[in-house]
């Protein structure tokens, strides 16, 4: 399939070196995540396809995917705005068109199908091109990393993981992400994946048995050496693995504290 790769120019701790934009030509041109607005990716856009996207779908409400959709909008007014809601989240300056779990997408390259894949944020959608086996997957996946679960704000890590199962299933042989570079090898990182938060499971399993019964004291076991900048989002994902561990009836509450359930 035909698709151009569109920097959105804005890197920084969390994005790492920025997030890829994708657009697929055609009749009504696609963009796939809006960036955040900095000149240099609308010019990219205005070199790729002179009179802009007929359409932008959003697959997060996350900043570094969706708050450059208000400059798209100022420079490009006739084009449309789709993403799965996420009320509170969302926007309000901007008429967005609600994307739903399995509808199909008409681009220049064949039909896109949206695919709900909830965990790292609770509106994240990835979108399958079955006829080249592609995905554009947003941030369920990057090479090098895993992704975070903000425990805190719309994160679910049993949700993260069933999306994980789902495009497992799809059998993907490309996935086009967010952040990296293009993953050919899809579902052995999956793999790769799914064996990592076990892992971690274990880990904040065996913290709790050993007594630690806090987040920051559970994170400070588990995540030595961490790069004091990324601590919160290794107290998120510590926090994510204890909802888990909750749900499955394996550790419990008591206000900030945390105790193991055997
Ligand atoms: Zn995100």
């Amino acid at each position: 399939m035909k698709v151009l790769s569109l920097h959105a120019a804005n890197p920084g701790p969390y994005t790492g070196a920025g997030n890829w934009t994708y657009l697929i030509p055609g009749d009504r041109p696609l963009l796939i995540d809006a960036g955040v607005g900095k000149t240099e990716h609308l010019e990219a856009i205005a070199a790729a396809v002179a009179a802009g996207p007929a359409r932008v779908l959003v697959t997060h409400a996350h900043p570094d995917h969706a708050s450059g959709a208000p400059a798209l909008a100022a420079r490009w007014p006739s084009a449309a705005f789709s993403k799965m809601p996420w009320p509170g989240e969302d926007t309000e300056t901007l008429v967005w068109s609600p994307l739903v779990d399995g509808e199909r997408i008409a681009t220049g390259e064949g039909d896109l199908e949206v695919v709900h894949t909830p965990g790292h944020a609770p509106d994240h959608v990835v979108l399958w091109h079955e006829a080249s086996r592609t995905i554009f997957g947003a941030d369920l996946m990057q090479l090098g990393n895993s992704v975070a679960i903000p425990a805190s704000k719309g994160g679910d890590l049993a949700a993260y993981l069933r999306s994980l199962r789902r495009v497992q299933a799809l059998r993907p042989s490309r996935v086009l992400p967010a952040h990296g570079p293009v993953i050919d090898d899809p579902l052995a990182l999956i793999d790769q994946y799914l064996a990592h938060r076990h892992h971690r499971e274990v880990q904040v399993l065996s913290a709790l048995e050993a007594g630690l019964d806090t987040v920051d004291g559970i994170t400070g076991r588990i995540y030595t050496g961490l790069n004091p900048q990324l601590g919160p989002l290794a107290r998120e994902s510590v926090l994510a693995h204890l909802i888990k561990l909750e749900h499955d009836g394996l550790a419990k509450r008591d206000g900030a504290r945390w105790v193991s359930v055997s």
